[in-house]
């Protein structure tokens, strides 16, 4: 039995055996030689790509075997094969010539008046990705477990998450990773126990061995002997227990001691975590992530996402559903897309500016969205807004999608609520700008709002000390969007994973936020926390504040 330290995330318990995830080489280099050579790697990428889809062909059953089939003829295709030759011989090198040739060949497909043919798009997309995965050398085969299994790793990305089936993943541990990373948060939502920062020999040799993961303590047990497997599967059968005052707490009004109101809302990815959070006493869904559970592996398409959509509605029971537009990039990939990440990911290309430019991908969520909230009380926000222009931009967009849905005839709600994530301090400084511009709630992404007031990379644990939720600078930009929708008489919530921590909970409704969106798991201490609160005594300021 051998025990390693780490940094919980996630809490809970699990127990099973460990698969260890390879992501290959991280942060390719690519270095570009002559043509001939890159037309040679081209050239034997296509045939292993070839290879593996066979392979995969031979595996599954219905449509996929179908689409497989598909992009693996595309690959033989003479108007993608040249593109990809010409772009080589002006001295580009293979894996860039294929991305951008997708990208033309591509949108080339989606001009087509016939939608079938546009949806073909996405298989361009995807299987030019599996060759520009190879040319780059990192592994393309999505999870595949057959048992429910703890995932180990470097480091893990959402999509690992979303590709293993639902309740496949026991836990995670990682030895990189920072706690506000999408993976962490992800687990948080889904109520996988996680660890980061486990000492790095714990992956070696830890592949197919069993383990037990202590989410509370941050502890990894490799190999634990019989009194540690009850302990950790009596910790288990307690955590699934409710608390003695569960009922009670679930019953009683959303008021602290001093008697100021407040709503709970709950952040999910999809049909299955509304239904958990319902269960802890959400009122509605204040964050729904699309990019996850709907982008991983490729943008469905338009007719697929509605029912998407449609699903959480049912799953929240008539309660209100807030649904985020997708917020891709930076860290969070989809196989669906490609493009290539700038120098500087989190100041690159991400969420709205992507769509923006993508209005292949961004047009057909508006499309699903506005006629998904013909069904219920849906809403929709922007992600990652920097200025009022970017937002005229994305409205502008949902009125061209509004008169295509009149032009087909399609019926869809024609005064759809739309908000904006207050994440980028932009945002929060023309938070009144962004009101008068007919932005109709405000939803705080305190994640990001303090990666980018703080300079502090949410994933880079080297700046991990640096980047504070709880800093005076974030706090002023918070009450900034505060006066800004008390004044436009519009509601604000905070939804990054500060609003789940019970002191820091309490520190917002002080500034004067009254709805708190979180994970299902921090939804019962935050009501303990805060119906016992008296917001007339002084506060104590939130963690190490000086
Ligand atoms: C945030 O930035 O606080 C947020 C809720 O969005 P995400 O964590 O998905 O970037
Ligand atoms: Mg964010």
């Amino acid at each position: 039995m051998r025990v390693f330290k780490g940094k919980a995330v996630s809490g809970g318990y699990a127990l099973g055996k460990i698969r260890r995830i390879d992501h290959g080489i991280g942060n390719v280099s690519r270095t570009v030689q002559g043509p001939l050579r890159e037309r040679a790697l081209f050239d034997a990428a296509v045939v292993i790509a070839k290879n593996e889809l066979e392979e995969l062909e031979q595996r599954a059953t219905g449509e996929e075997k179908d689409i497989l089939l598909f992009q693996r003829l595309l690959l033989d295709d003479e108007v993608l094969v040249n593109a990809v030759g010409d772009f080589i011989l002006s001295g580009t090198g293979s894996a860039e010539a294929v991305e951008r040739a997708s990208e033309l060949f591509a949108r080339r497909l989606q001009q087509v008046d016939d939608s079938y043919i546009a949806d073909r798009s996405t298989d361009v997309l995807d299987v030019c990705r599996r060759v520009v995965s190879i040319l780059d050398g990192k592994p393309r085969e999505r999870l595949n477990l057959t048992e429910p299994m703890i995932l180990a790793s470097e480091t893990l990305y959402p999509s690992d998450i979303f590709s293993a089936g639902s309740g496949m993943i026991l836990g995670i541990v990682t030895v990189e990773g920072s706690a506000q990373s999408h993976a962490a948060l992800v687990a948080q939502t889904l109520g996988i126990p996680a660890l980061i920062k486990v000492e790095s020999e714990f992956l070696e040799n830890c592949d197919d061995m069993p383990a037990a993961l202590d989410g509370e303590k941050g502890e990894l047990i490799l190999e634990p002997d019989e009194a540690c497997r009850a302990r950790i599967l009596e910790q288990k059968d307690a955590c699934s227990r409710h608390t003695a005052d569960w009922e009670q707490l679930l019953a009683a009004p959303c008021r602290t001691a001093d008697g100021v109101p407040f709503s709970l809302l709950g952040n999910c990815s999809g049909p299955e975590d509304i239904e958990a959070a319902v269960a802890c006493g959400a009122q509605e869904v204040g964050l729904l992530r699309t990019e996850f559970a709907l982008a991983g592996s490729r943008i469905p398409p338009e007719e697929e996402q509605f029912y998407f959509y449609v699903s959480c509605l049912a799953a929240a029971g008539g309660r209100p559903v807030t649904i985020r537009t997708y917020d891709i990039g930076a860290d969070k990939f989809s196989d669906g897309v490609s493009f290539k990440p700038g120098p500087n990911p989190a100041l690159g290309l991400r969420g709205l500016r992507l769509c923006l430019q993508r209005q292949d991908i961004f047009l057909p969520q508006i499309y699903a969205l506005l006629r998904a909230g013909a069904r219920g009380e849906l809403r929709v926000m922007f992600p990652m807004v920097g200025d009022v222009s970017e937002w005229d931009e994305a409205m502008e967009l949902v009125e061209t999608a509004r008169e295509n849905l009149r032009k087909r005839s399609v019926t869809f709600k024609e005064d759809l609520v739309f908000g904006c994530m207050i994440e980028v301090p932009g945002a929060a400084l023309t938070a009144r700008e962004l009101a008068a511009h007919g932005c109709k709630f405000f939803s705080i992404g305190t994640n990001d709002l303090a990666q980018y007031t703080c300079a502090a990379d949410r994933m880079d644990p080297a700046v991990e000390k640096y980047f504070r939720t709880d800093s005076l600078g974030v706090d002023r930009l918070v009450q900034m969007t505060v006066d800004a929708a008390r004044e436009a008489n519009i509601p604000v919530c905070v939804c990054g994973m500060a609003a789940g921590q019970p002191r820091m909970a309490e520190h917002y409704l002080r500034l004067g936020v009254d709805r708190l969106s979180m994970a299902s798991q921090c939804l019962m201490d935050v009501k303990r926390h805060l119906t016992r609160a008296d917001l007339h005594h002084p506060e104590q300021l939130p963690c190490g504040r000086r």
